[in-house]
């Protein structure tokens, strides 16, 4: 059995940002040289998140929305775990977005559904943060 694992490295101009790394992460699969297996992409920050949607703009703004309506930035005073920092929010955002995705690598691809594609979130960004890719099979 064949492992790969390569570390990829996130510096978000904003605070909350969205970006479509399915590009970067087929790379990393076909770097592995790996036909059969399984992929796992996880953030390593527990304010940022990995998830598969679809890459549509207005799907984008009403995930922001309705993140921002579950678990508001501000005022930063209204969570406990602000005391010396201002991202309670983001901690409650990347729960929701969740940590990791999972694929199947068949062929030397991703076995994705028609309109899956992988996204970095950001929710607390402006530095640098990194995501796990690790990849198993043969
Ligand atoms: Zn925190």
């Amino acid at each position: 059995m064949k492992s790969y694992r390569k570390e990829l490295w996130f510096d978000t101009k904003k605070r909350r940002e969205f970006q479509n790394i399915t590009s970067t992460v087929e790379g990393c699969l076909q770097e592995s040289g790996i036909q059969e297996g399984i992929l796992l992409c996880n953030a390593m920050h527990i304010t940022s998140s990995i998830f598969i949607n679809d890459d549509e703009s207005g799907l984008h703004q009403d995930f922001e929305t309705w993140l921002e309506r579950l678990a508001p930035e501000k005022p930063h005073s209204q969570y406990k775990h602000n005391g010396y920092e201002d991202n309670g929010d983001a901690h409650l955002k990347r729960t929701i977005m969740g940590r990791e995705v999972v694929v199947a690598v068949t062929g030397g691809k991703l076995d994705f559904g028609p309109w899956e594609q992988i996204f970095y979130g950001e929710f607390d960004g402006k530095r640098k943060k990194r995501v796990l890719v690790k990849i198993i099979g043969e």
